[in-house]
């Protein structure tokens, strides 16, 4: 079901109010530490400004919790915005509704960028609040989602809004949304998913999603354990969730159900304790010490892992395979992100922490793609419809 896209409209003189994830992480000094977020949501910005139309740009900023706080302010976000669009107007607006926003959309000629400050300075949009959505739908002609990293919260400012405005797909929507769906509905196979992280609990939606479409899913890091502590191996100090073993046995026998083959470790690197420094060894899944505890794969594993990868014409992975925080527990991570950057394949990333790892890695610009949400990414590989998704019109 392909979405409506900015391209769908004929922008030049309209009001484009566009929805835009500039969440970014800021240091005590109010300096931007990382301004991923805000390049991603360039392309959009651009095209629209170039296309003549009047930009109005709406984020949230941290959890401000409804009210003003200053350290929460979207106004450093605008002036880094206009740095990497000197060509460009850009401008700020100390609020998002009411009669100072209204003035100062008034006051954009063709081609402008105005910065709204915080929508979650206001109570309502969290809630979804109707008048909110409403005010904020006043300030513009076209309603733009750009912001996938918040589409699975339906709020004033990402869902609300779209009962009083039509609404379109920007290209960093249009892209999250086109790649991982497409993976999903038609993959080309062999499909792999790698699905690792702290805990079972966290990802079990995702692989009741996805087991039944993959050929094979490879799993790692801590939630491993309690696959392993299921087939009746003894996972010494490891994170075993007691409570989410009868989930993983039904996942292995759901795996049988749809022929996809569920990959364990093989091999661990074990640590007396959870420090960057502790003492390791790498371990057959039967020779895990009673005092000890898996914090990675190990390099048997890694090699079986990396050959399916290698095999893949779809890799699909959430969540690390080990503690990459620290390098001794890092190489099971980065190993597999280097293969899929060997593989032919279609190669995506999504999850915060993996998201990170491929960064650290330094082979993200290697992926097909790699996503901008985390929380929105696992929602939308576990197959829920986002919010903020749904609100986008069909062509
Ligand atoms: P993502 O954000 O990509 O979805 P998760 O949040 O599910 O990933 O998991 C990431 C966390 O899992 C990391 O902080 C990592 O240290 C932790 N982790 C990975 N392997 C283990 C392990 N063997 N034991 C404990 N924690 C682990
Ligand atoms: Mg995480």
């Amino acid at each position: 079901m392909p979405k409506r896209t900015i391209e769908d409209v004929a922008w030049r003189g309209k009001r484009a109010l566009v929805r835009v994830d500039f969440n970014v992480p800021m240091n005590d000094g109010g300096e931007i530490t990382d301004d991923t977020r805000i390049r991603a949501a360039l392309p959009t910005i651009t095209y629209l400004s170039d296309h003549g139309a009047r930009v109005i740009l709406m984020s949230h900023l941290g959890r401000p919790k409804g009210e003003r706080s200053e350290k929460y302010s979207l106004a450093p976000v605008a002036r880094h915005l206009q740095s990497l669009l000197p060509d460009k107007s850009v401008s700020f607006c100390p609020d998002a509704i009411g009669e100072t926003a209204e003035q100062a959309v008034a006051a954009l000629a063709d081609g402008a960028i105005l910065v709204l400050e915080n929508v979650r300075f206001y109570a309502g949009e969290e809630k979804n609040d109707r008048d909110l959505a409403k005010q904020l739908a006043e300030l513009g002609d076209v309603f733009v989602n750009d912001a996938f990293g918040t589409a699975h919260r339906a709020h004033a400012s990402t869902a609300g809004i779209a009962d009083y405005l039509p609404c379109v797909a920007g290209f960093l929507m249009e892209k999250e949304v086109g790649v991982m769906g497409e993976a999903l509905a038609n993959p080309e196979h062999p499909f792999v998913a790698i699905i690792g992280g702290a805990k079972v609990s966290d990802k079990i939606s995702v692989i009741e999603n996805l087991l039944p479409k993959v050929d094979a899913l490879l799993i790692g890091g801590g939630m491993a354990n309690t696959f392993l502590s299921v087939q009746g191996y003894d996972m010494g100090k490891s994170l075993v969730e007691a409570d989410a073993k009868g989930t993983a046995a039904r996942l292995l026998e759901l795996a049988k159900q749809h022929n996809s083959r569920l990959l364990l470790p093989v091999d661990v690197v074990a640590a007396k304790a959870f420090s960057a420094d502790a003492e390791h060894a790498v371990r057959n899944v039967d020779a895990v010490q009673p005092d000890e505890m898996a914090l990675d794969i190990g390099p048997e594993t890694v090699k079986q892992y990396q050959a399916e990868i290698r095999n893949a014409k779809t890799v699909i992975w959430n969540g690390p395979m080990g503690v990459f925080e620290m390098p001794a527990f890092a190489k099971g991570t980065f190993a597999i992100a280097e293969a899929m950057t060997e593989a032919d394949a279609t190669t995506i990333v999504g999850g915060g922490d993996s998201v990170a790892a491929v960064e650290q890695a330094g082979v993200a610009d290697k992926m097909s793609h790699v996503s901008t949400g985390g929380g929105a990414s696992l929602e939308f590989l576990e197959g829920k419809l986002l919010p903020g998704v749904a609100v986008i019109a069909e062509k």
